[in-house]
């Protein structure tokens, strides 16, 4: 036990100044499952305006009766890597489930989408052929599995910008191999990658995409496959999170062409070397794939309530971002109003969180909404009403 001394008086002052600076992280507590509707410590019922529950699939009977199921007759943990003796016949249907909603040859699981990023690179780009073209604003996860590609050639272009895309390209040519990686929507905006110029783009120069899709899969598009549905175009390779809209439990995956997807069974390192997505989680999501395959009722649900409630913002005067995904961020410029604003919101019985630098650029703090199909008009209506209220109060809405 060596803890103290110069480490500890670090810590001491690093946890400072991170407090200082006002940027601490408090984890509010919730006693109910995740919905529309919560219960937080202290017994208050709030209505949920910042989760990942885009088609309300959180606790949902039909998926929820299919993990009791599973529960029951394979208990909840393998003690395995899937290569050992972890794989059973629900993960081999899981992934010929997401391979057929995304239209890919296979898929391969991750315990979380953190994951499936971080294993997806290194075992193609980590050498001197390759070169790695990738969005100035990616999430982390990206940025990390890029990380396991020192050999590589990176370059990053300008968030959203075609034109320095075009230049990254073109400074890519020396190199054998070309991927271009992109979240597909980005979670601070909710501002759609620009797939029907990226695309072609990439095919000029000769790279594959990658495209994130973890805030677009099972909604974004006609029938919910995503930011590809949406713009109309093919990718070739794609990672997503089962702890979104596909019912928020945990697990990711990477759906591709089958020599991908073959290799990363044998040397992507999370895949490998850590345990995969547990049985009723499985076949919870099996249940999830079977239900969004079969109607598009939760995503045109989600989208009805997305225009209701950007209009019933911007009629109250509030300053909305465009767009037309479930993120809503409703701009406040400044991290502290941002932040009471977001605390008065609550004791109004509305739960959203405030994000202000260095999550978002310094003078563009913001809330973000996200809705959910679980979202009911009425739940709607409320918030509007209590928008209008704290608005008014801090002025950022003139009466
Ligand atoms: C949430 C998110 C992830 C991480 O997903 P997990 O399954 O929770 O690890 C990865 N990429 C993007 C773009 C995300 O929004």
């Amino acid at each position: 036990m060596a803890f103290g001394g110069a480490l500890k008086e670090w810590l001491i002052e690093e946890l400072h100044s991170i407090k200082d600076a006002g940027l601490w992280k408090d984890e509010r507590i919730i006693i109910s499952p995740q919905g529309a509707e919560i219960e937080i410590e202290g017994g208050k019922k709030v209505l949920n305006f910042c989760a990942n529950n885009y088609l309300g699939l959180c606790n949902n009977p039909r998926i929820k009766e299919a993990s009791i199921r599973t529960f029951n007759k394979y208990s909840y943990g393998m003690s395995s890597v899937r290569f050992i003796c972890g794989t059973l016949d629900i993960h081999k249907k899981l992934e010929r489930k997401i391979s057929e909603f995304l239209g890919m040859d296979d898929s391969i699981l991750y315990a979380a989408c953190f994951d499936a990023n971080g294993g997806v690179f290194e075992p193609f780009f980590n050498n001197e052929n390759s070169a790695i073209i990738t969005d100035a604003l990616n999430h982390a996860s990206i940025i990390d599995g890029i990380r396991l590609t020192r050999k590589a050639k990176r370059l990053i272009f300008n968030h959203g910008d075609m034109t320095d895309l075009e230049e990254k390209l073109k400074e890519a040519q020396d190199k054998k191999f070309r991927v271009v990686v992109t979240d597909g929507v980005f979670s601070m905006d909710g501002d759609i990658a620009n797939l029907k110029e990226i695309v072609p783009l990439a095919e000029k120069y000769g790279a594959i995409v990658m495209v994130d899709d973890a805030h677009a899969t099972g909604f974004l598009g006609k029938t919910g496959r995503g930011t590809p549905e949406y713009n109309g175009v093919k990718v070739d390779i794609i990672t997503s999170t089962l702890g979104k809209a596909l019912g928020g439990a945990s697990g990711g995956f990477v759906s591709g062409p089958q020599e991908i997807i073959d290799l990363l069974r044998q040397r992507s390192r999370p895949y490998l070397f850590s345990n995969t997505v547990p049985p009723q989680i499985v076949v919870a999501e099996i249940e999830v794939f079977d239900l969004i395959s079969s109607t598009t009722e939760l995503r045109d649900k989600l989208e009805w309530n997305t225009n209701y409630f950007r209009k019933g913002l911007q009629n109250i005067g509030l300053s909305v971002k465009d767009g037309v995904h479930p993120i809503i961020p409703i701009m406040l410029y400044e991290g502290k109003l941002a932040q009471k604003f977001a605390s008065d919101l609550l004791d109004e019985g509305i739960y959203v969180i405030g994000f202000y630098y260095p999550v978002v650029a310094k003078g563009q703090a913001r809330i973000r909404v996200q809705l959910s199909a679980a979202h009911e008009k009425e739940h709607l209506d409320k918030a509007i009403v209590a928008f209008e209220k704290i608005g008014k109060k801090y002025n950022v809405i003139k009466s």
